[in-house]
């Protein structure tokens, strides 16, 4: 039984964050552990087929000013967005098309939108009602849905709008104004990779770990494939859905307000598909496929190849099927190009996140209900445990750039208790 005075459990961006800052401290004994084979978490590529490594989890940098972006600005990958269009009751429509027809009938609800989601205060609230009771044609009431449900990642039905706003509100995030969708010209997994190359390095893949007990002084950790390690503090770092399956026991269980927050939190489901095709069927410049119709929208990461990104994000009571996905998406393609591109598509390849028992969904949303849940799992636990990952943090939850600030916060915290700089707002 190895024993270090602190663990990190979980080597996504959050847990190599936390490493690093706590690099900082050499004196300091640190154990790594992670589930799976690789490190990066929802930071991940498709295996390649010959051809560039491509994005399977995150991809864009959603946040100016934070780690990602100065990291990418610095080795000068910020790309260009290109050109999008939307789906449009199934058809291929130009923005200026869209503009156009729908503009001046939208400008009232569209004005009214921001200013009642800011005034919400009935917790019962969901994101979908705020929508239909402002008053937009029903195409236009279709993107907005679709736009905010794929980036929030579920069906806006389940976010709480007095949750979400609460949530901006306390990271002093306004939509539009701080939020971003940046395009990288390589993937993301190989920009998270080379910031951390010197934790990633350290990281024992192939440890899951199965139970903590926390009972004592000291902190031990169990994998399943044998191995124990005691340490003084041990940050978490798994995603949400992890903890809410209990597939880590804890002993004793976690305080009555972190399993309420654990419980009250929702993880969105899906998945993402690379296309292969055999030549290019859309505009040359076209980079972005928007939807109105469904949660997936597609993507061009590159004009030199013919392959889509296609996200999917599985609506509340929808199953996530594989094939059923597949044929949705390829189906949608059809009608939108008025093409048979069946034969056109050479291989496809599929991420499906929900299937992962290590990940178990997309990303963390507000859901109705759920308000303070986030602030609540930044509490230490008995002065030993540390939750972090993007469900830990308010207004950045759901992006790389949140999972890695939730790893320095949660690092932080240990180095100013062992330190003696603050008790940690403990339970
Ligand atoms: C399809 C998709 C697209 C996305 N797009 C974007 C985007 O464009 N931009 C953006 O900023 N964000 C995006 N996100 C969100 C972003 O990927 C996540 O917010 C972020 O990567 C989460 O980091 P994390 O460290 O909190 O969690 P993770 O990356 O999930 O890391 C947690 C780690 O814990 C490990 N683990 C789980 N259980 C155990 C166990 N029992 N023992 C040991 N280890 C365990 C897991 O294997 C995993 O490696 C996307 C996510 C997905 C899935």
């Amino acid at each position: 039984m190895e024993a270090v005075q602190v663990i990190i459990i979980g080597a996504g961006a959050a847990g190599l964050s936390a490493a690093k800052a706590l690099a900082e401290h050499p004196d300091l004994a640190c154990i790594h552990l992670e589930a799976q084979e690789g490190v990066g978490g929802r930071v991940k590529t498709f295996a390649s087929e010959g051809g560039p490594a491509l994005d399977s989890g995150a991809c864009f940098v959603h946040t100016k000013g934070l780690t990602l972006y100065r990291e990418a600005r610095q080795r000068g990958l910020l790309a260009c967005s290109g050109k999008a269009a939307l789906l449009l009751a199934g058809r291929y429509t130009p923005v200026w098309r869209f503009f156009c027809q729908h503009a001046l009938s939208n400008l009232r609800p569209f004005k009214q939108m921001t200013p009642r989601f800011y005034r919400a205060d009935d917790p019962r609230q969901s994101l979908g009602q705020l929508i239909s009771a402002l008053d937009f044609t029903p195409p236009v009431a279709g993107l907005v849905r679709s736009t905010l449900g794929s980036s929030l990642g579920c069906a806006v039905e389940q976010v709480g709008v007095l949750a979400l706003r609460q949530s901006l509100q306390q990271a002093n995030i306004r939509l539009g104004r701080d939020t971003i969708q940046q395009t990288l010209k390589r993937p993301l997994a190989t920009l998270l990779a080379e910031i951390y190359a010197p934790q990633t390095a350290r990281v024992l893949t192939g440890h899951p770990v199965t139970a903590i007990d926390y009972q004592g002084a000291a902190v031990k950790v169990q994998c399943q494939n044998g191995p124990r390690f005691v340490a003084d503090k041990v940050i978490i770092t798994v995603p949400l859905a992890v903890l809410q399956q209990e597939r880590i026991q804890f002993d004793p269980p976690l305080p009555a307000g972190h399993q309420q927050a654990i419980a009250r939190l929702g993880m969105g489901q899906g998945l993402k598909l690379r296309l292969q095709f055999s030549k290019v069927f859309w505009k040359k410049r076209l980079r972005q496929l928007i939807n109105t119709d469904g949660l997936f929208h597609f993507w061009i990461p590159d004009p030199a190849q013919a392959v889509m990104m296609v996200f999917y994000v599985a609506a509340a009571a929808e199953a996530l099927d594989e094939q059923a996905a597949l044929a949705r998406v390829m189906d949608t393609l059809r009608t939108a190009f008025a093409l048979d591109i069946a034969p056109l598509l050479v291989s496809s390849q599929l991420e499906n996140w929900s299937a992962n028992p290590f990940i178990g969904g997309l990303y963390s949303f507000d859901a109705i209900g759920s308000e303070g849940a986030r602030t609540q799992l930044q509490a230490p636990v008995a002065d030993r445990l540390y939750l972090a990952g993007e469900a830990t943090v308010e207004g950045y939850f759901a992006t790389v750039d949140g999972a890695i600030e939730s790893g320095r916060r949660a690092a932080q915290q240990i180095l100013d208790q062992l330190t003696g700089a603050g008790s940690g707002n403990s339970l």
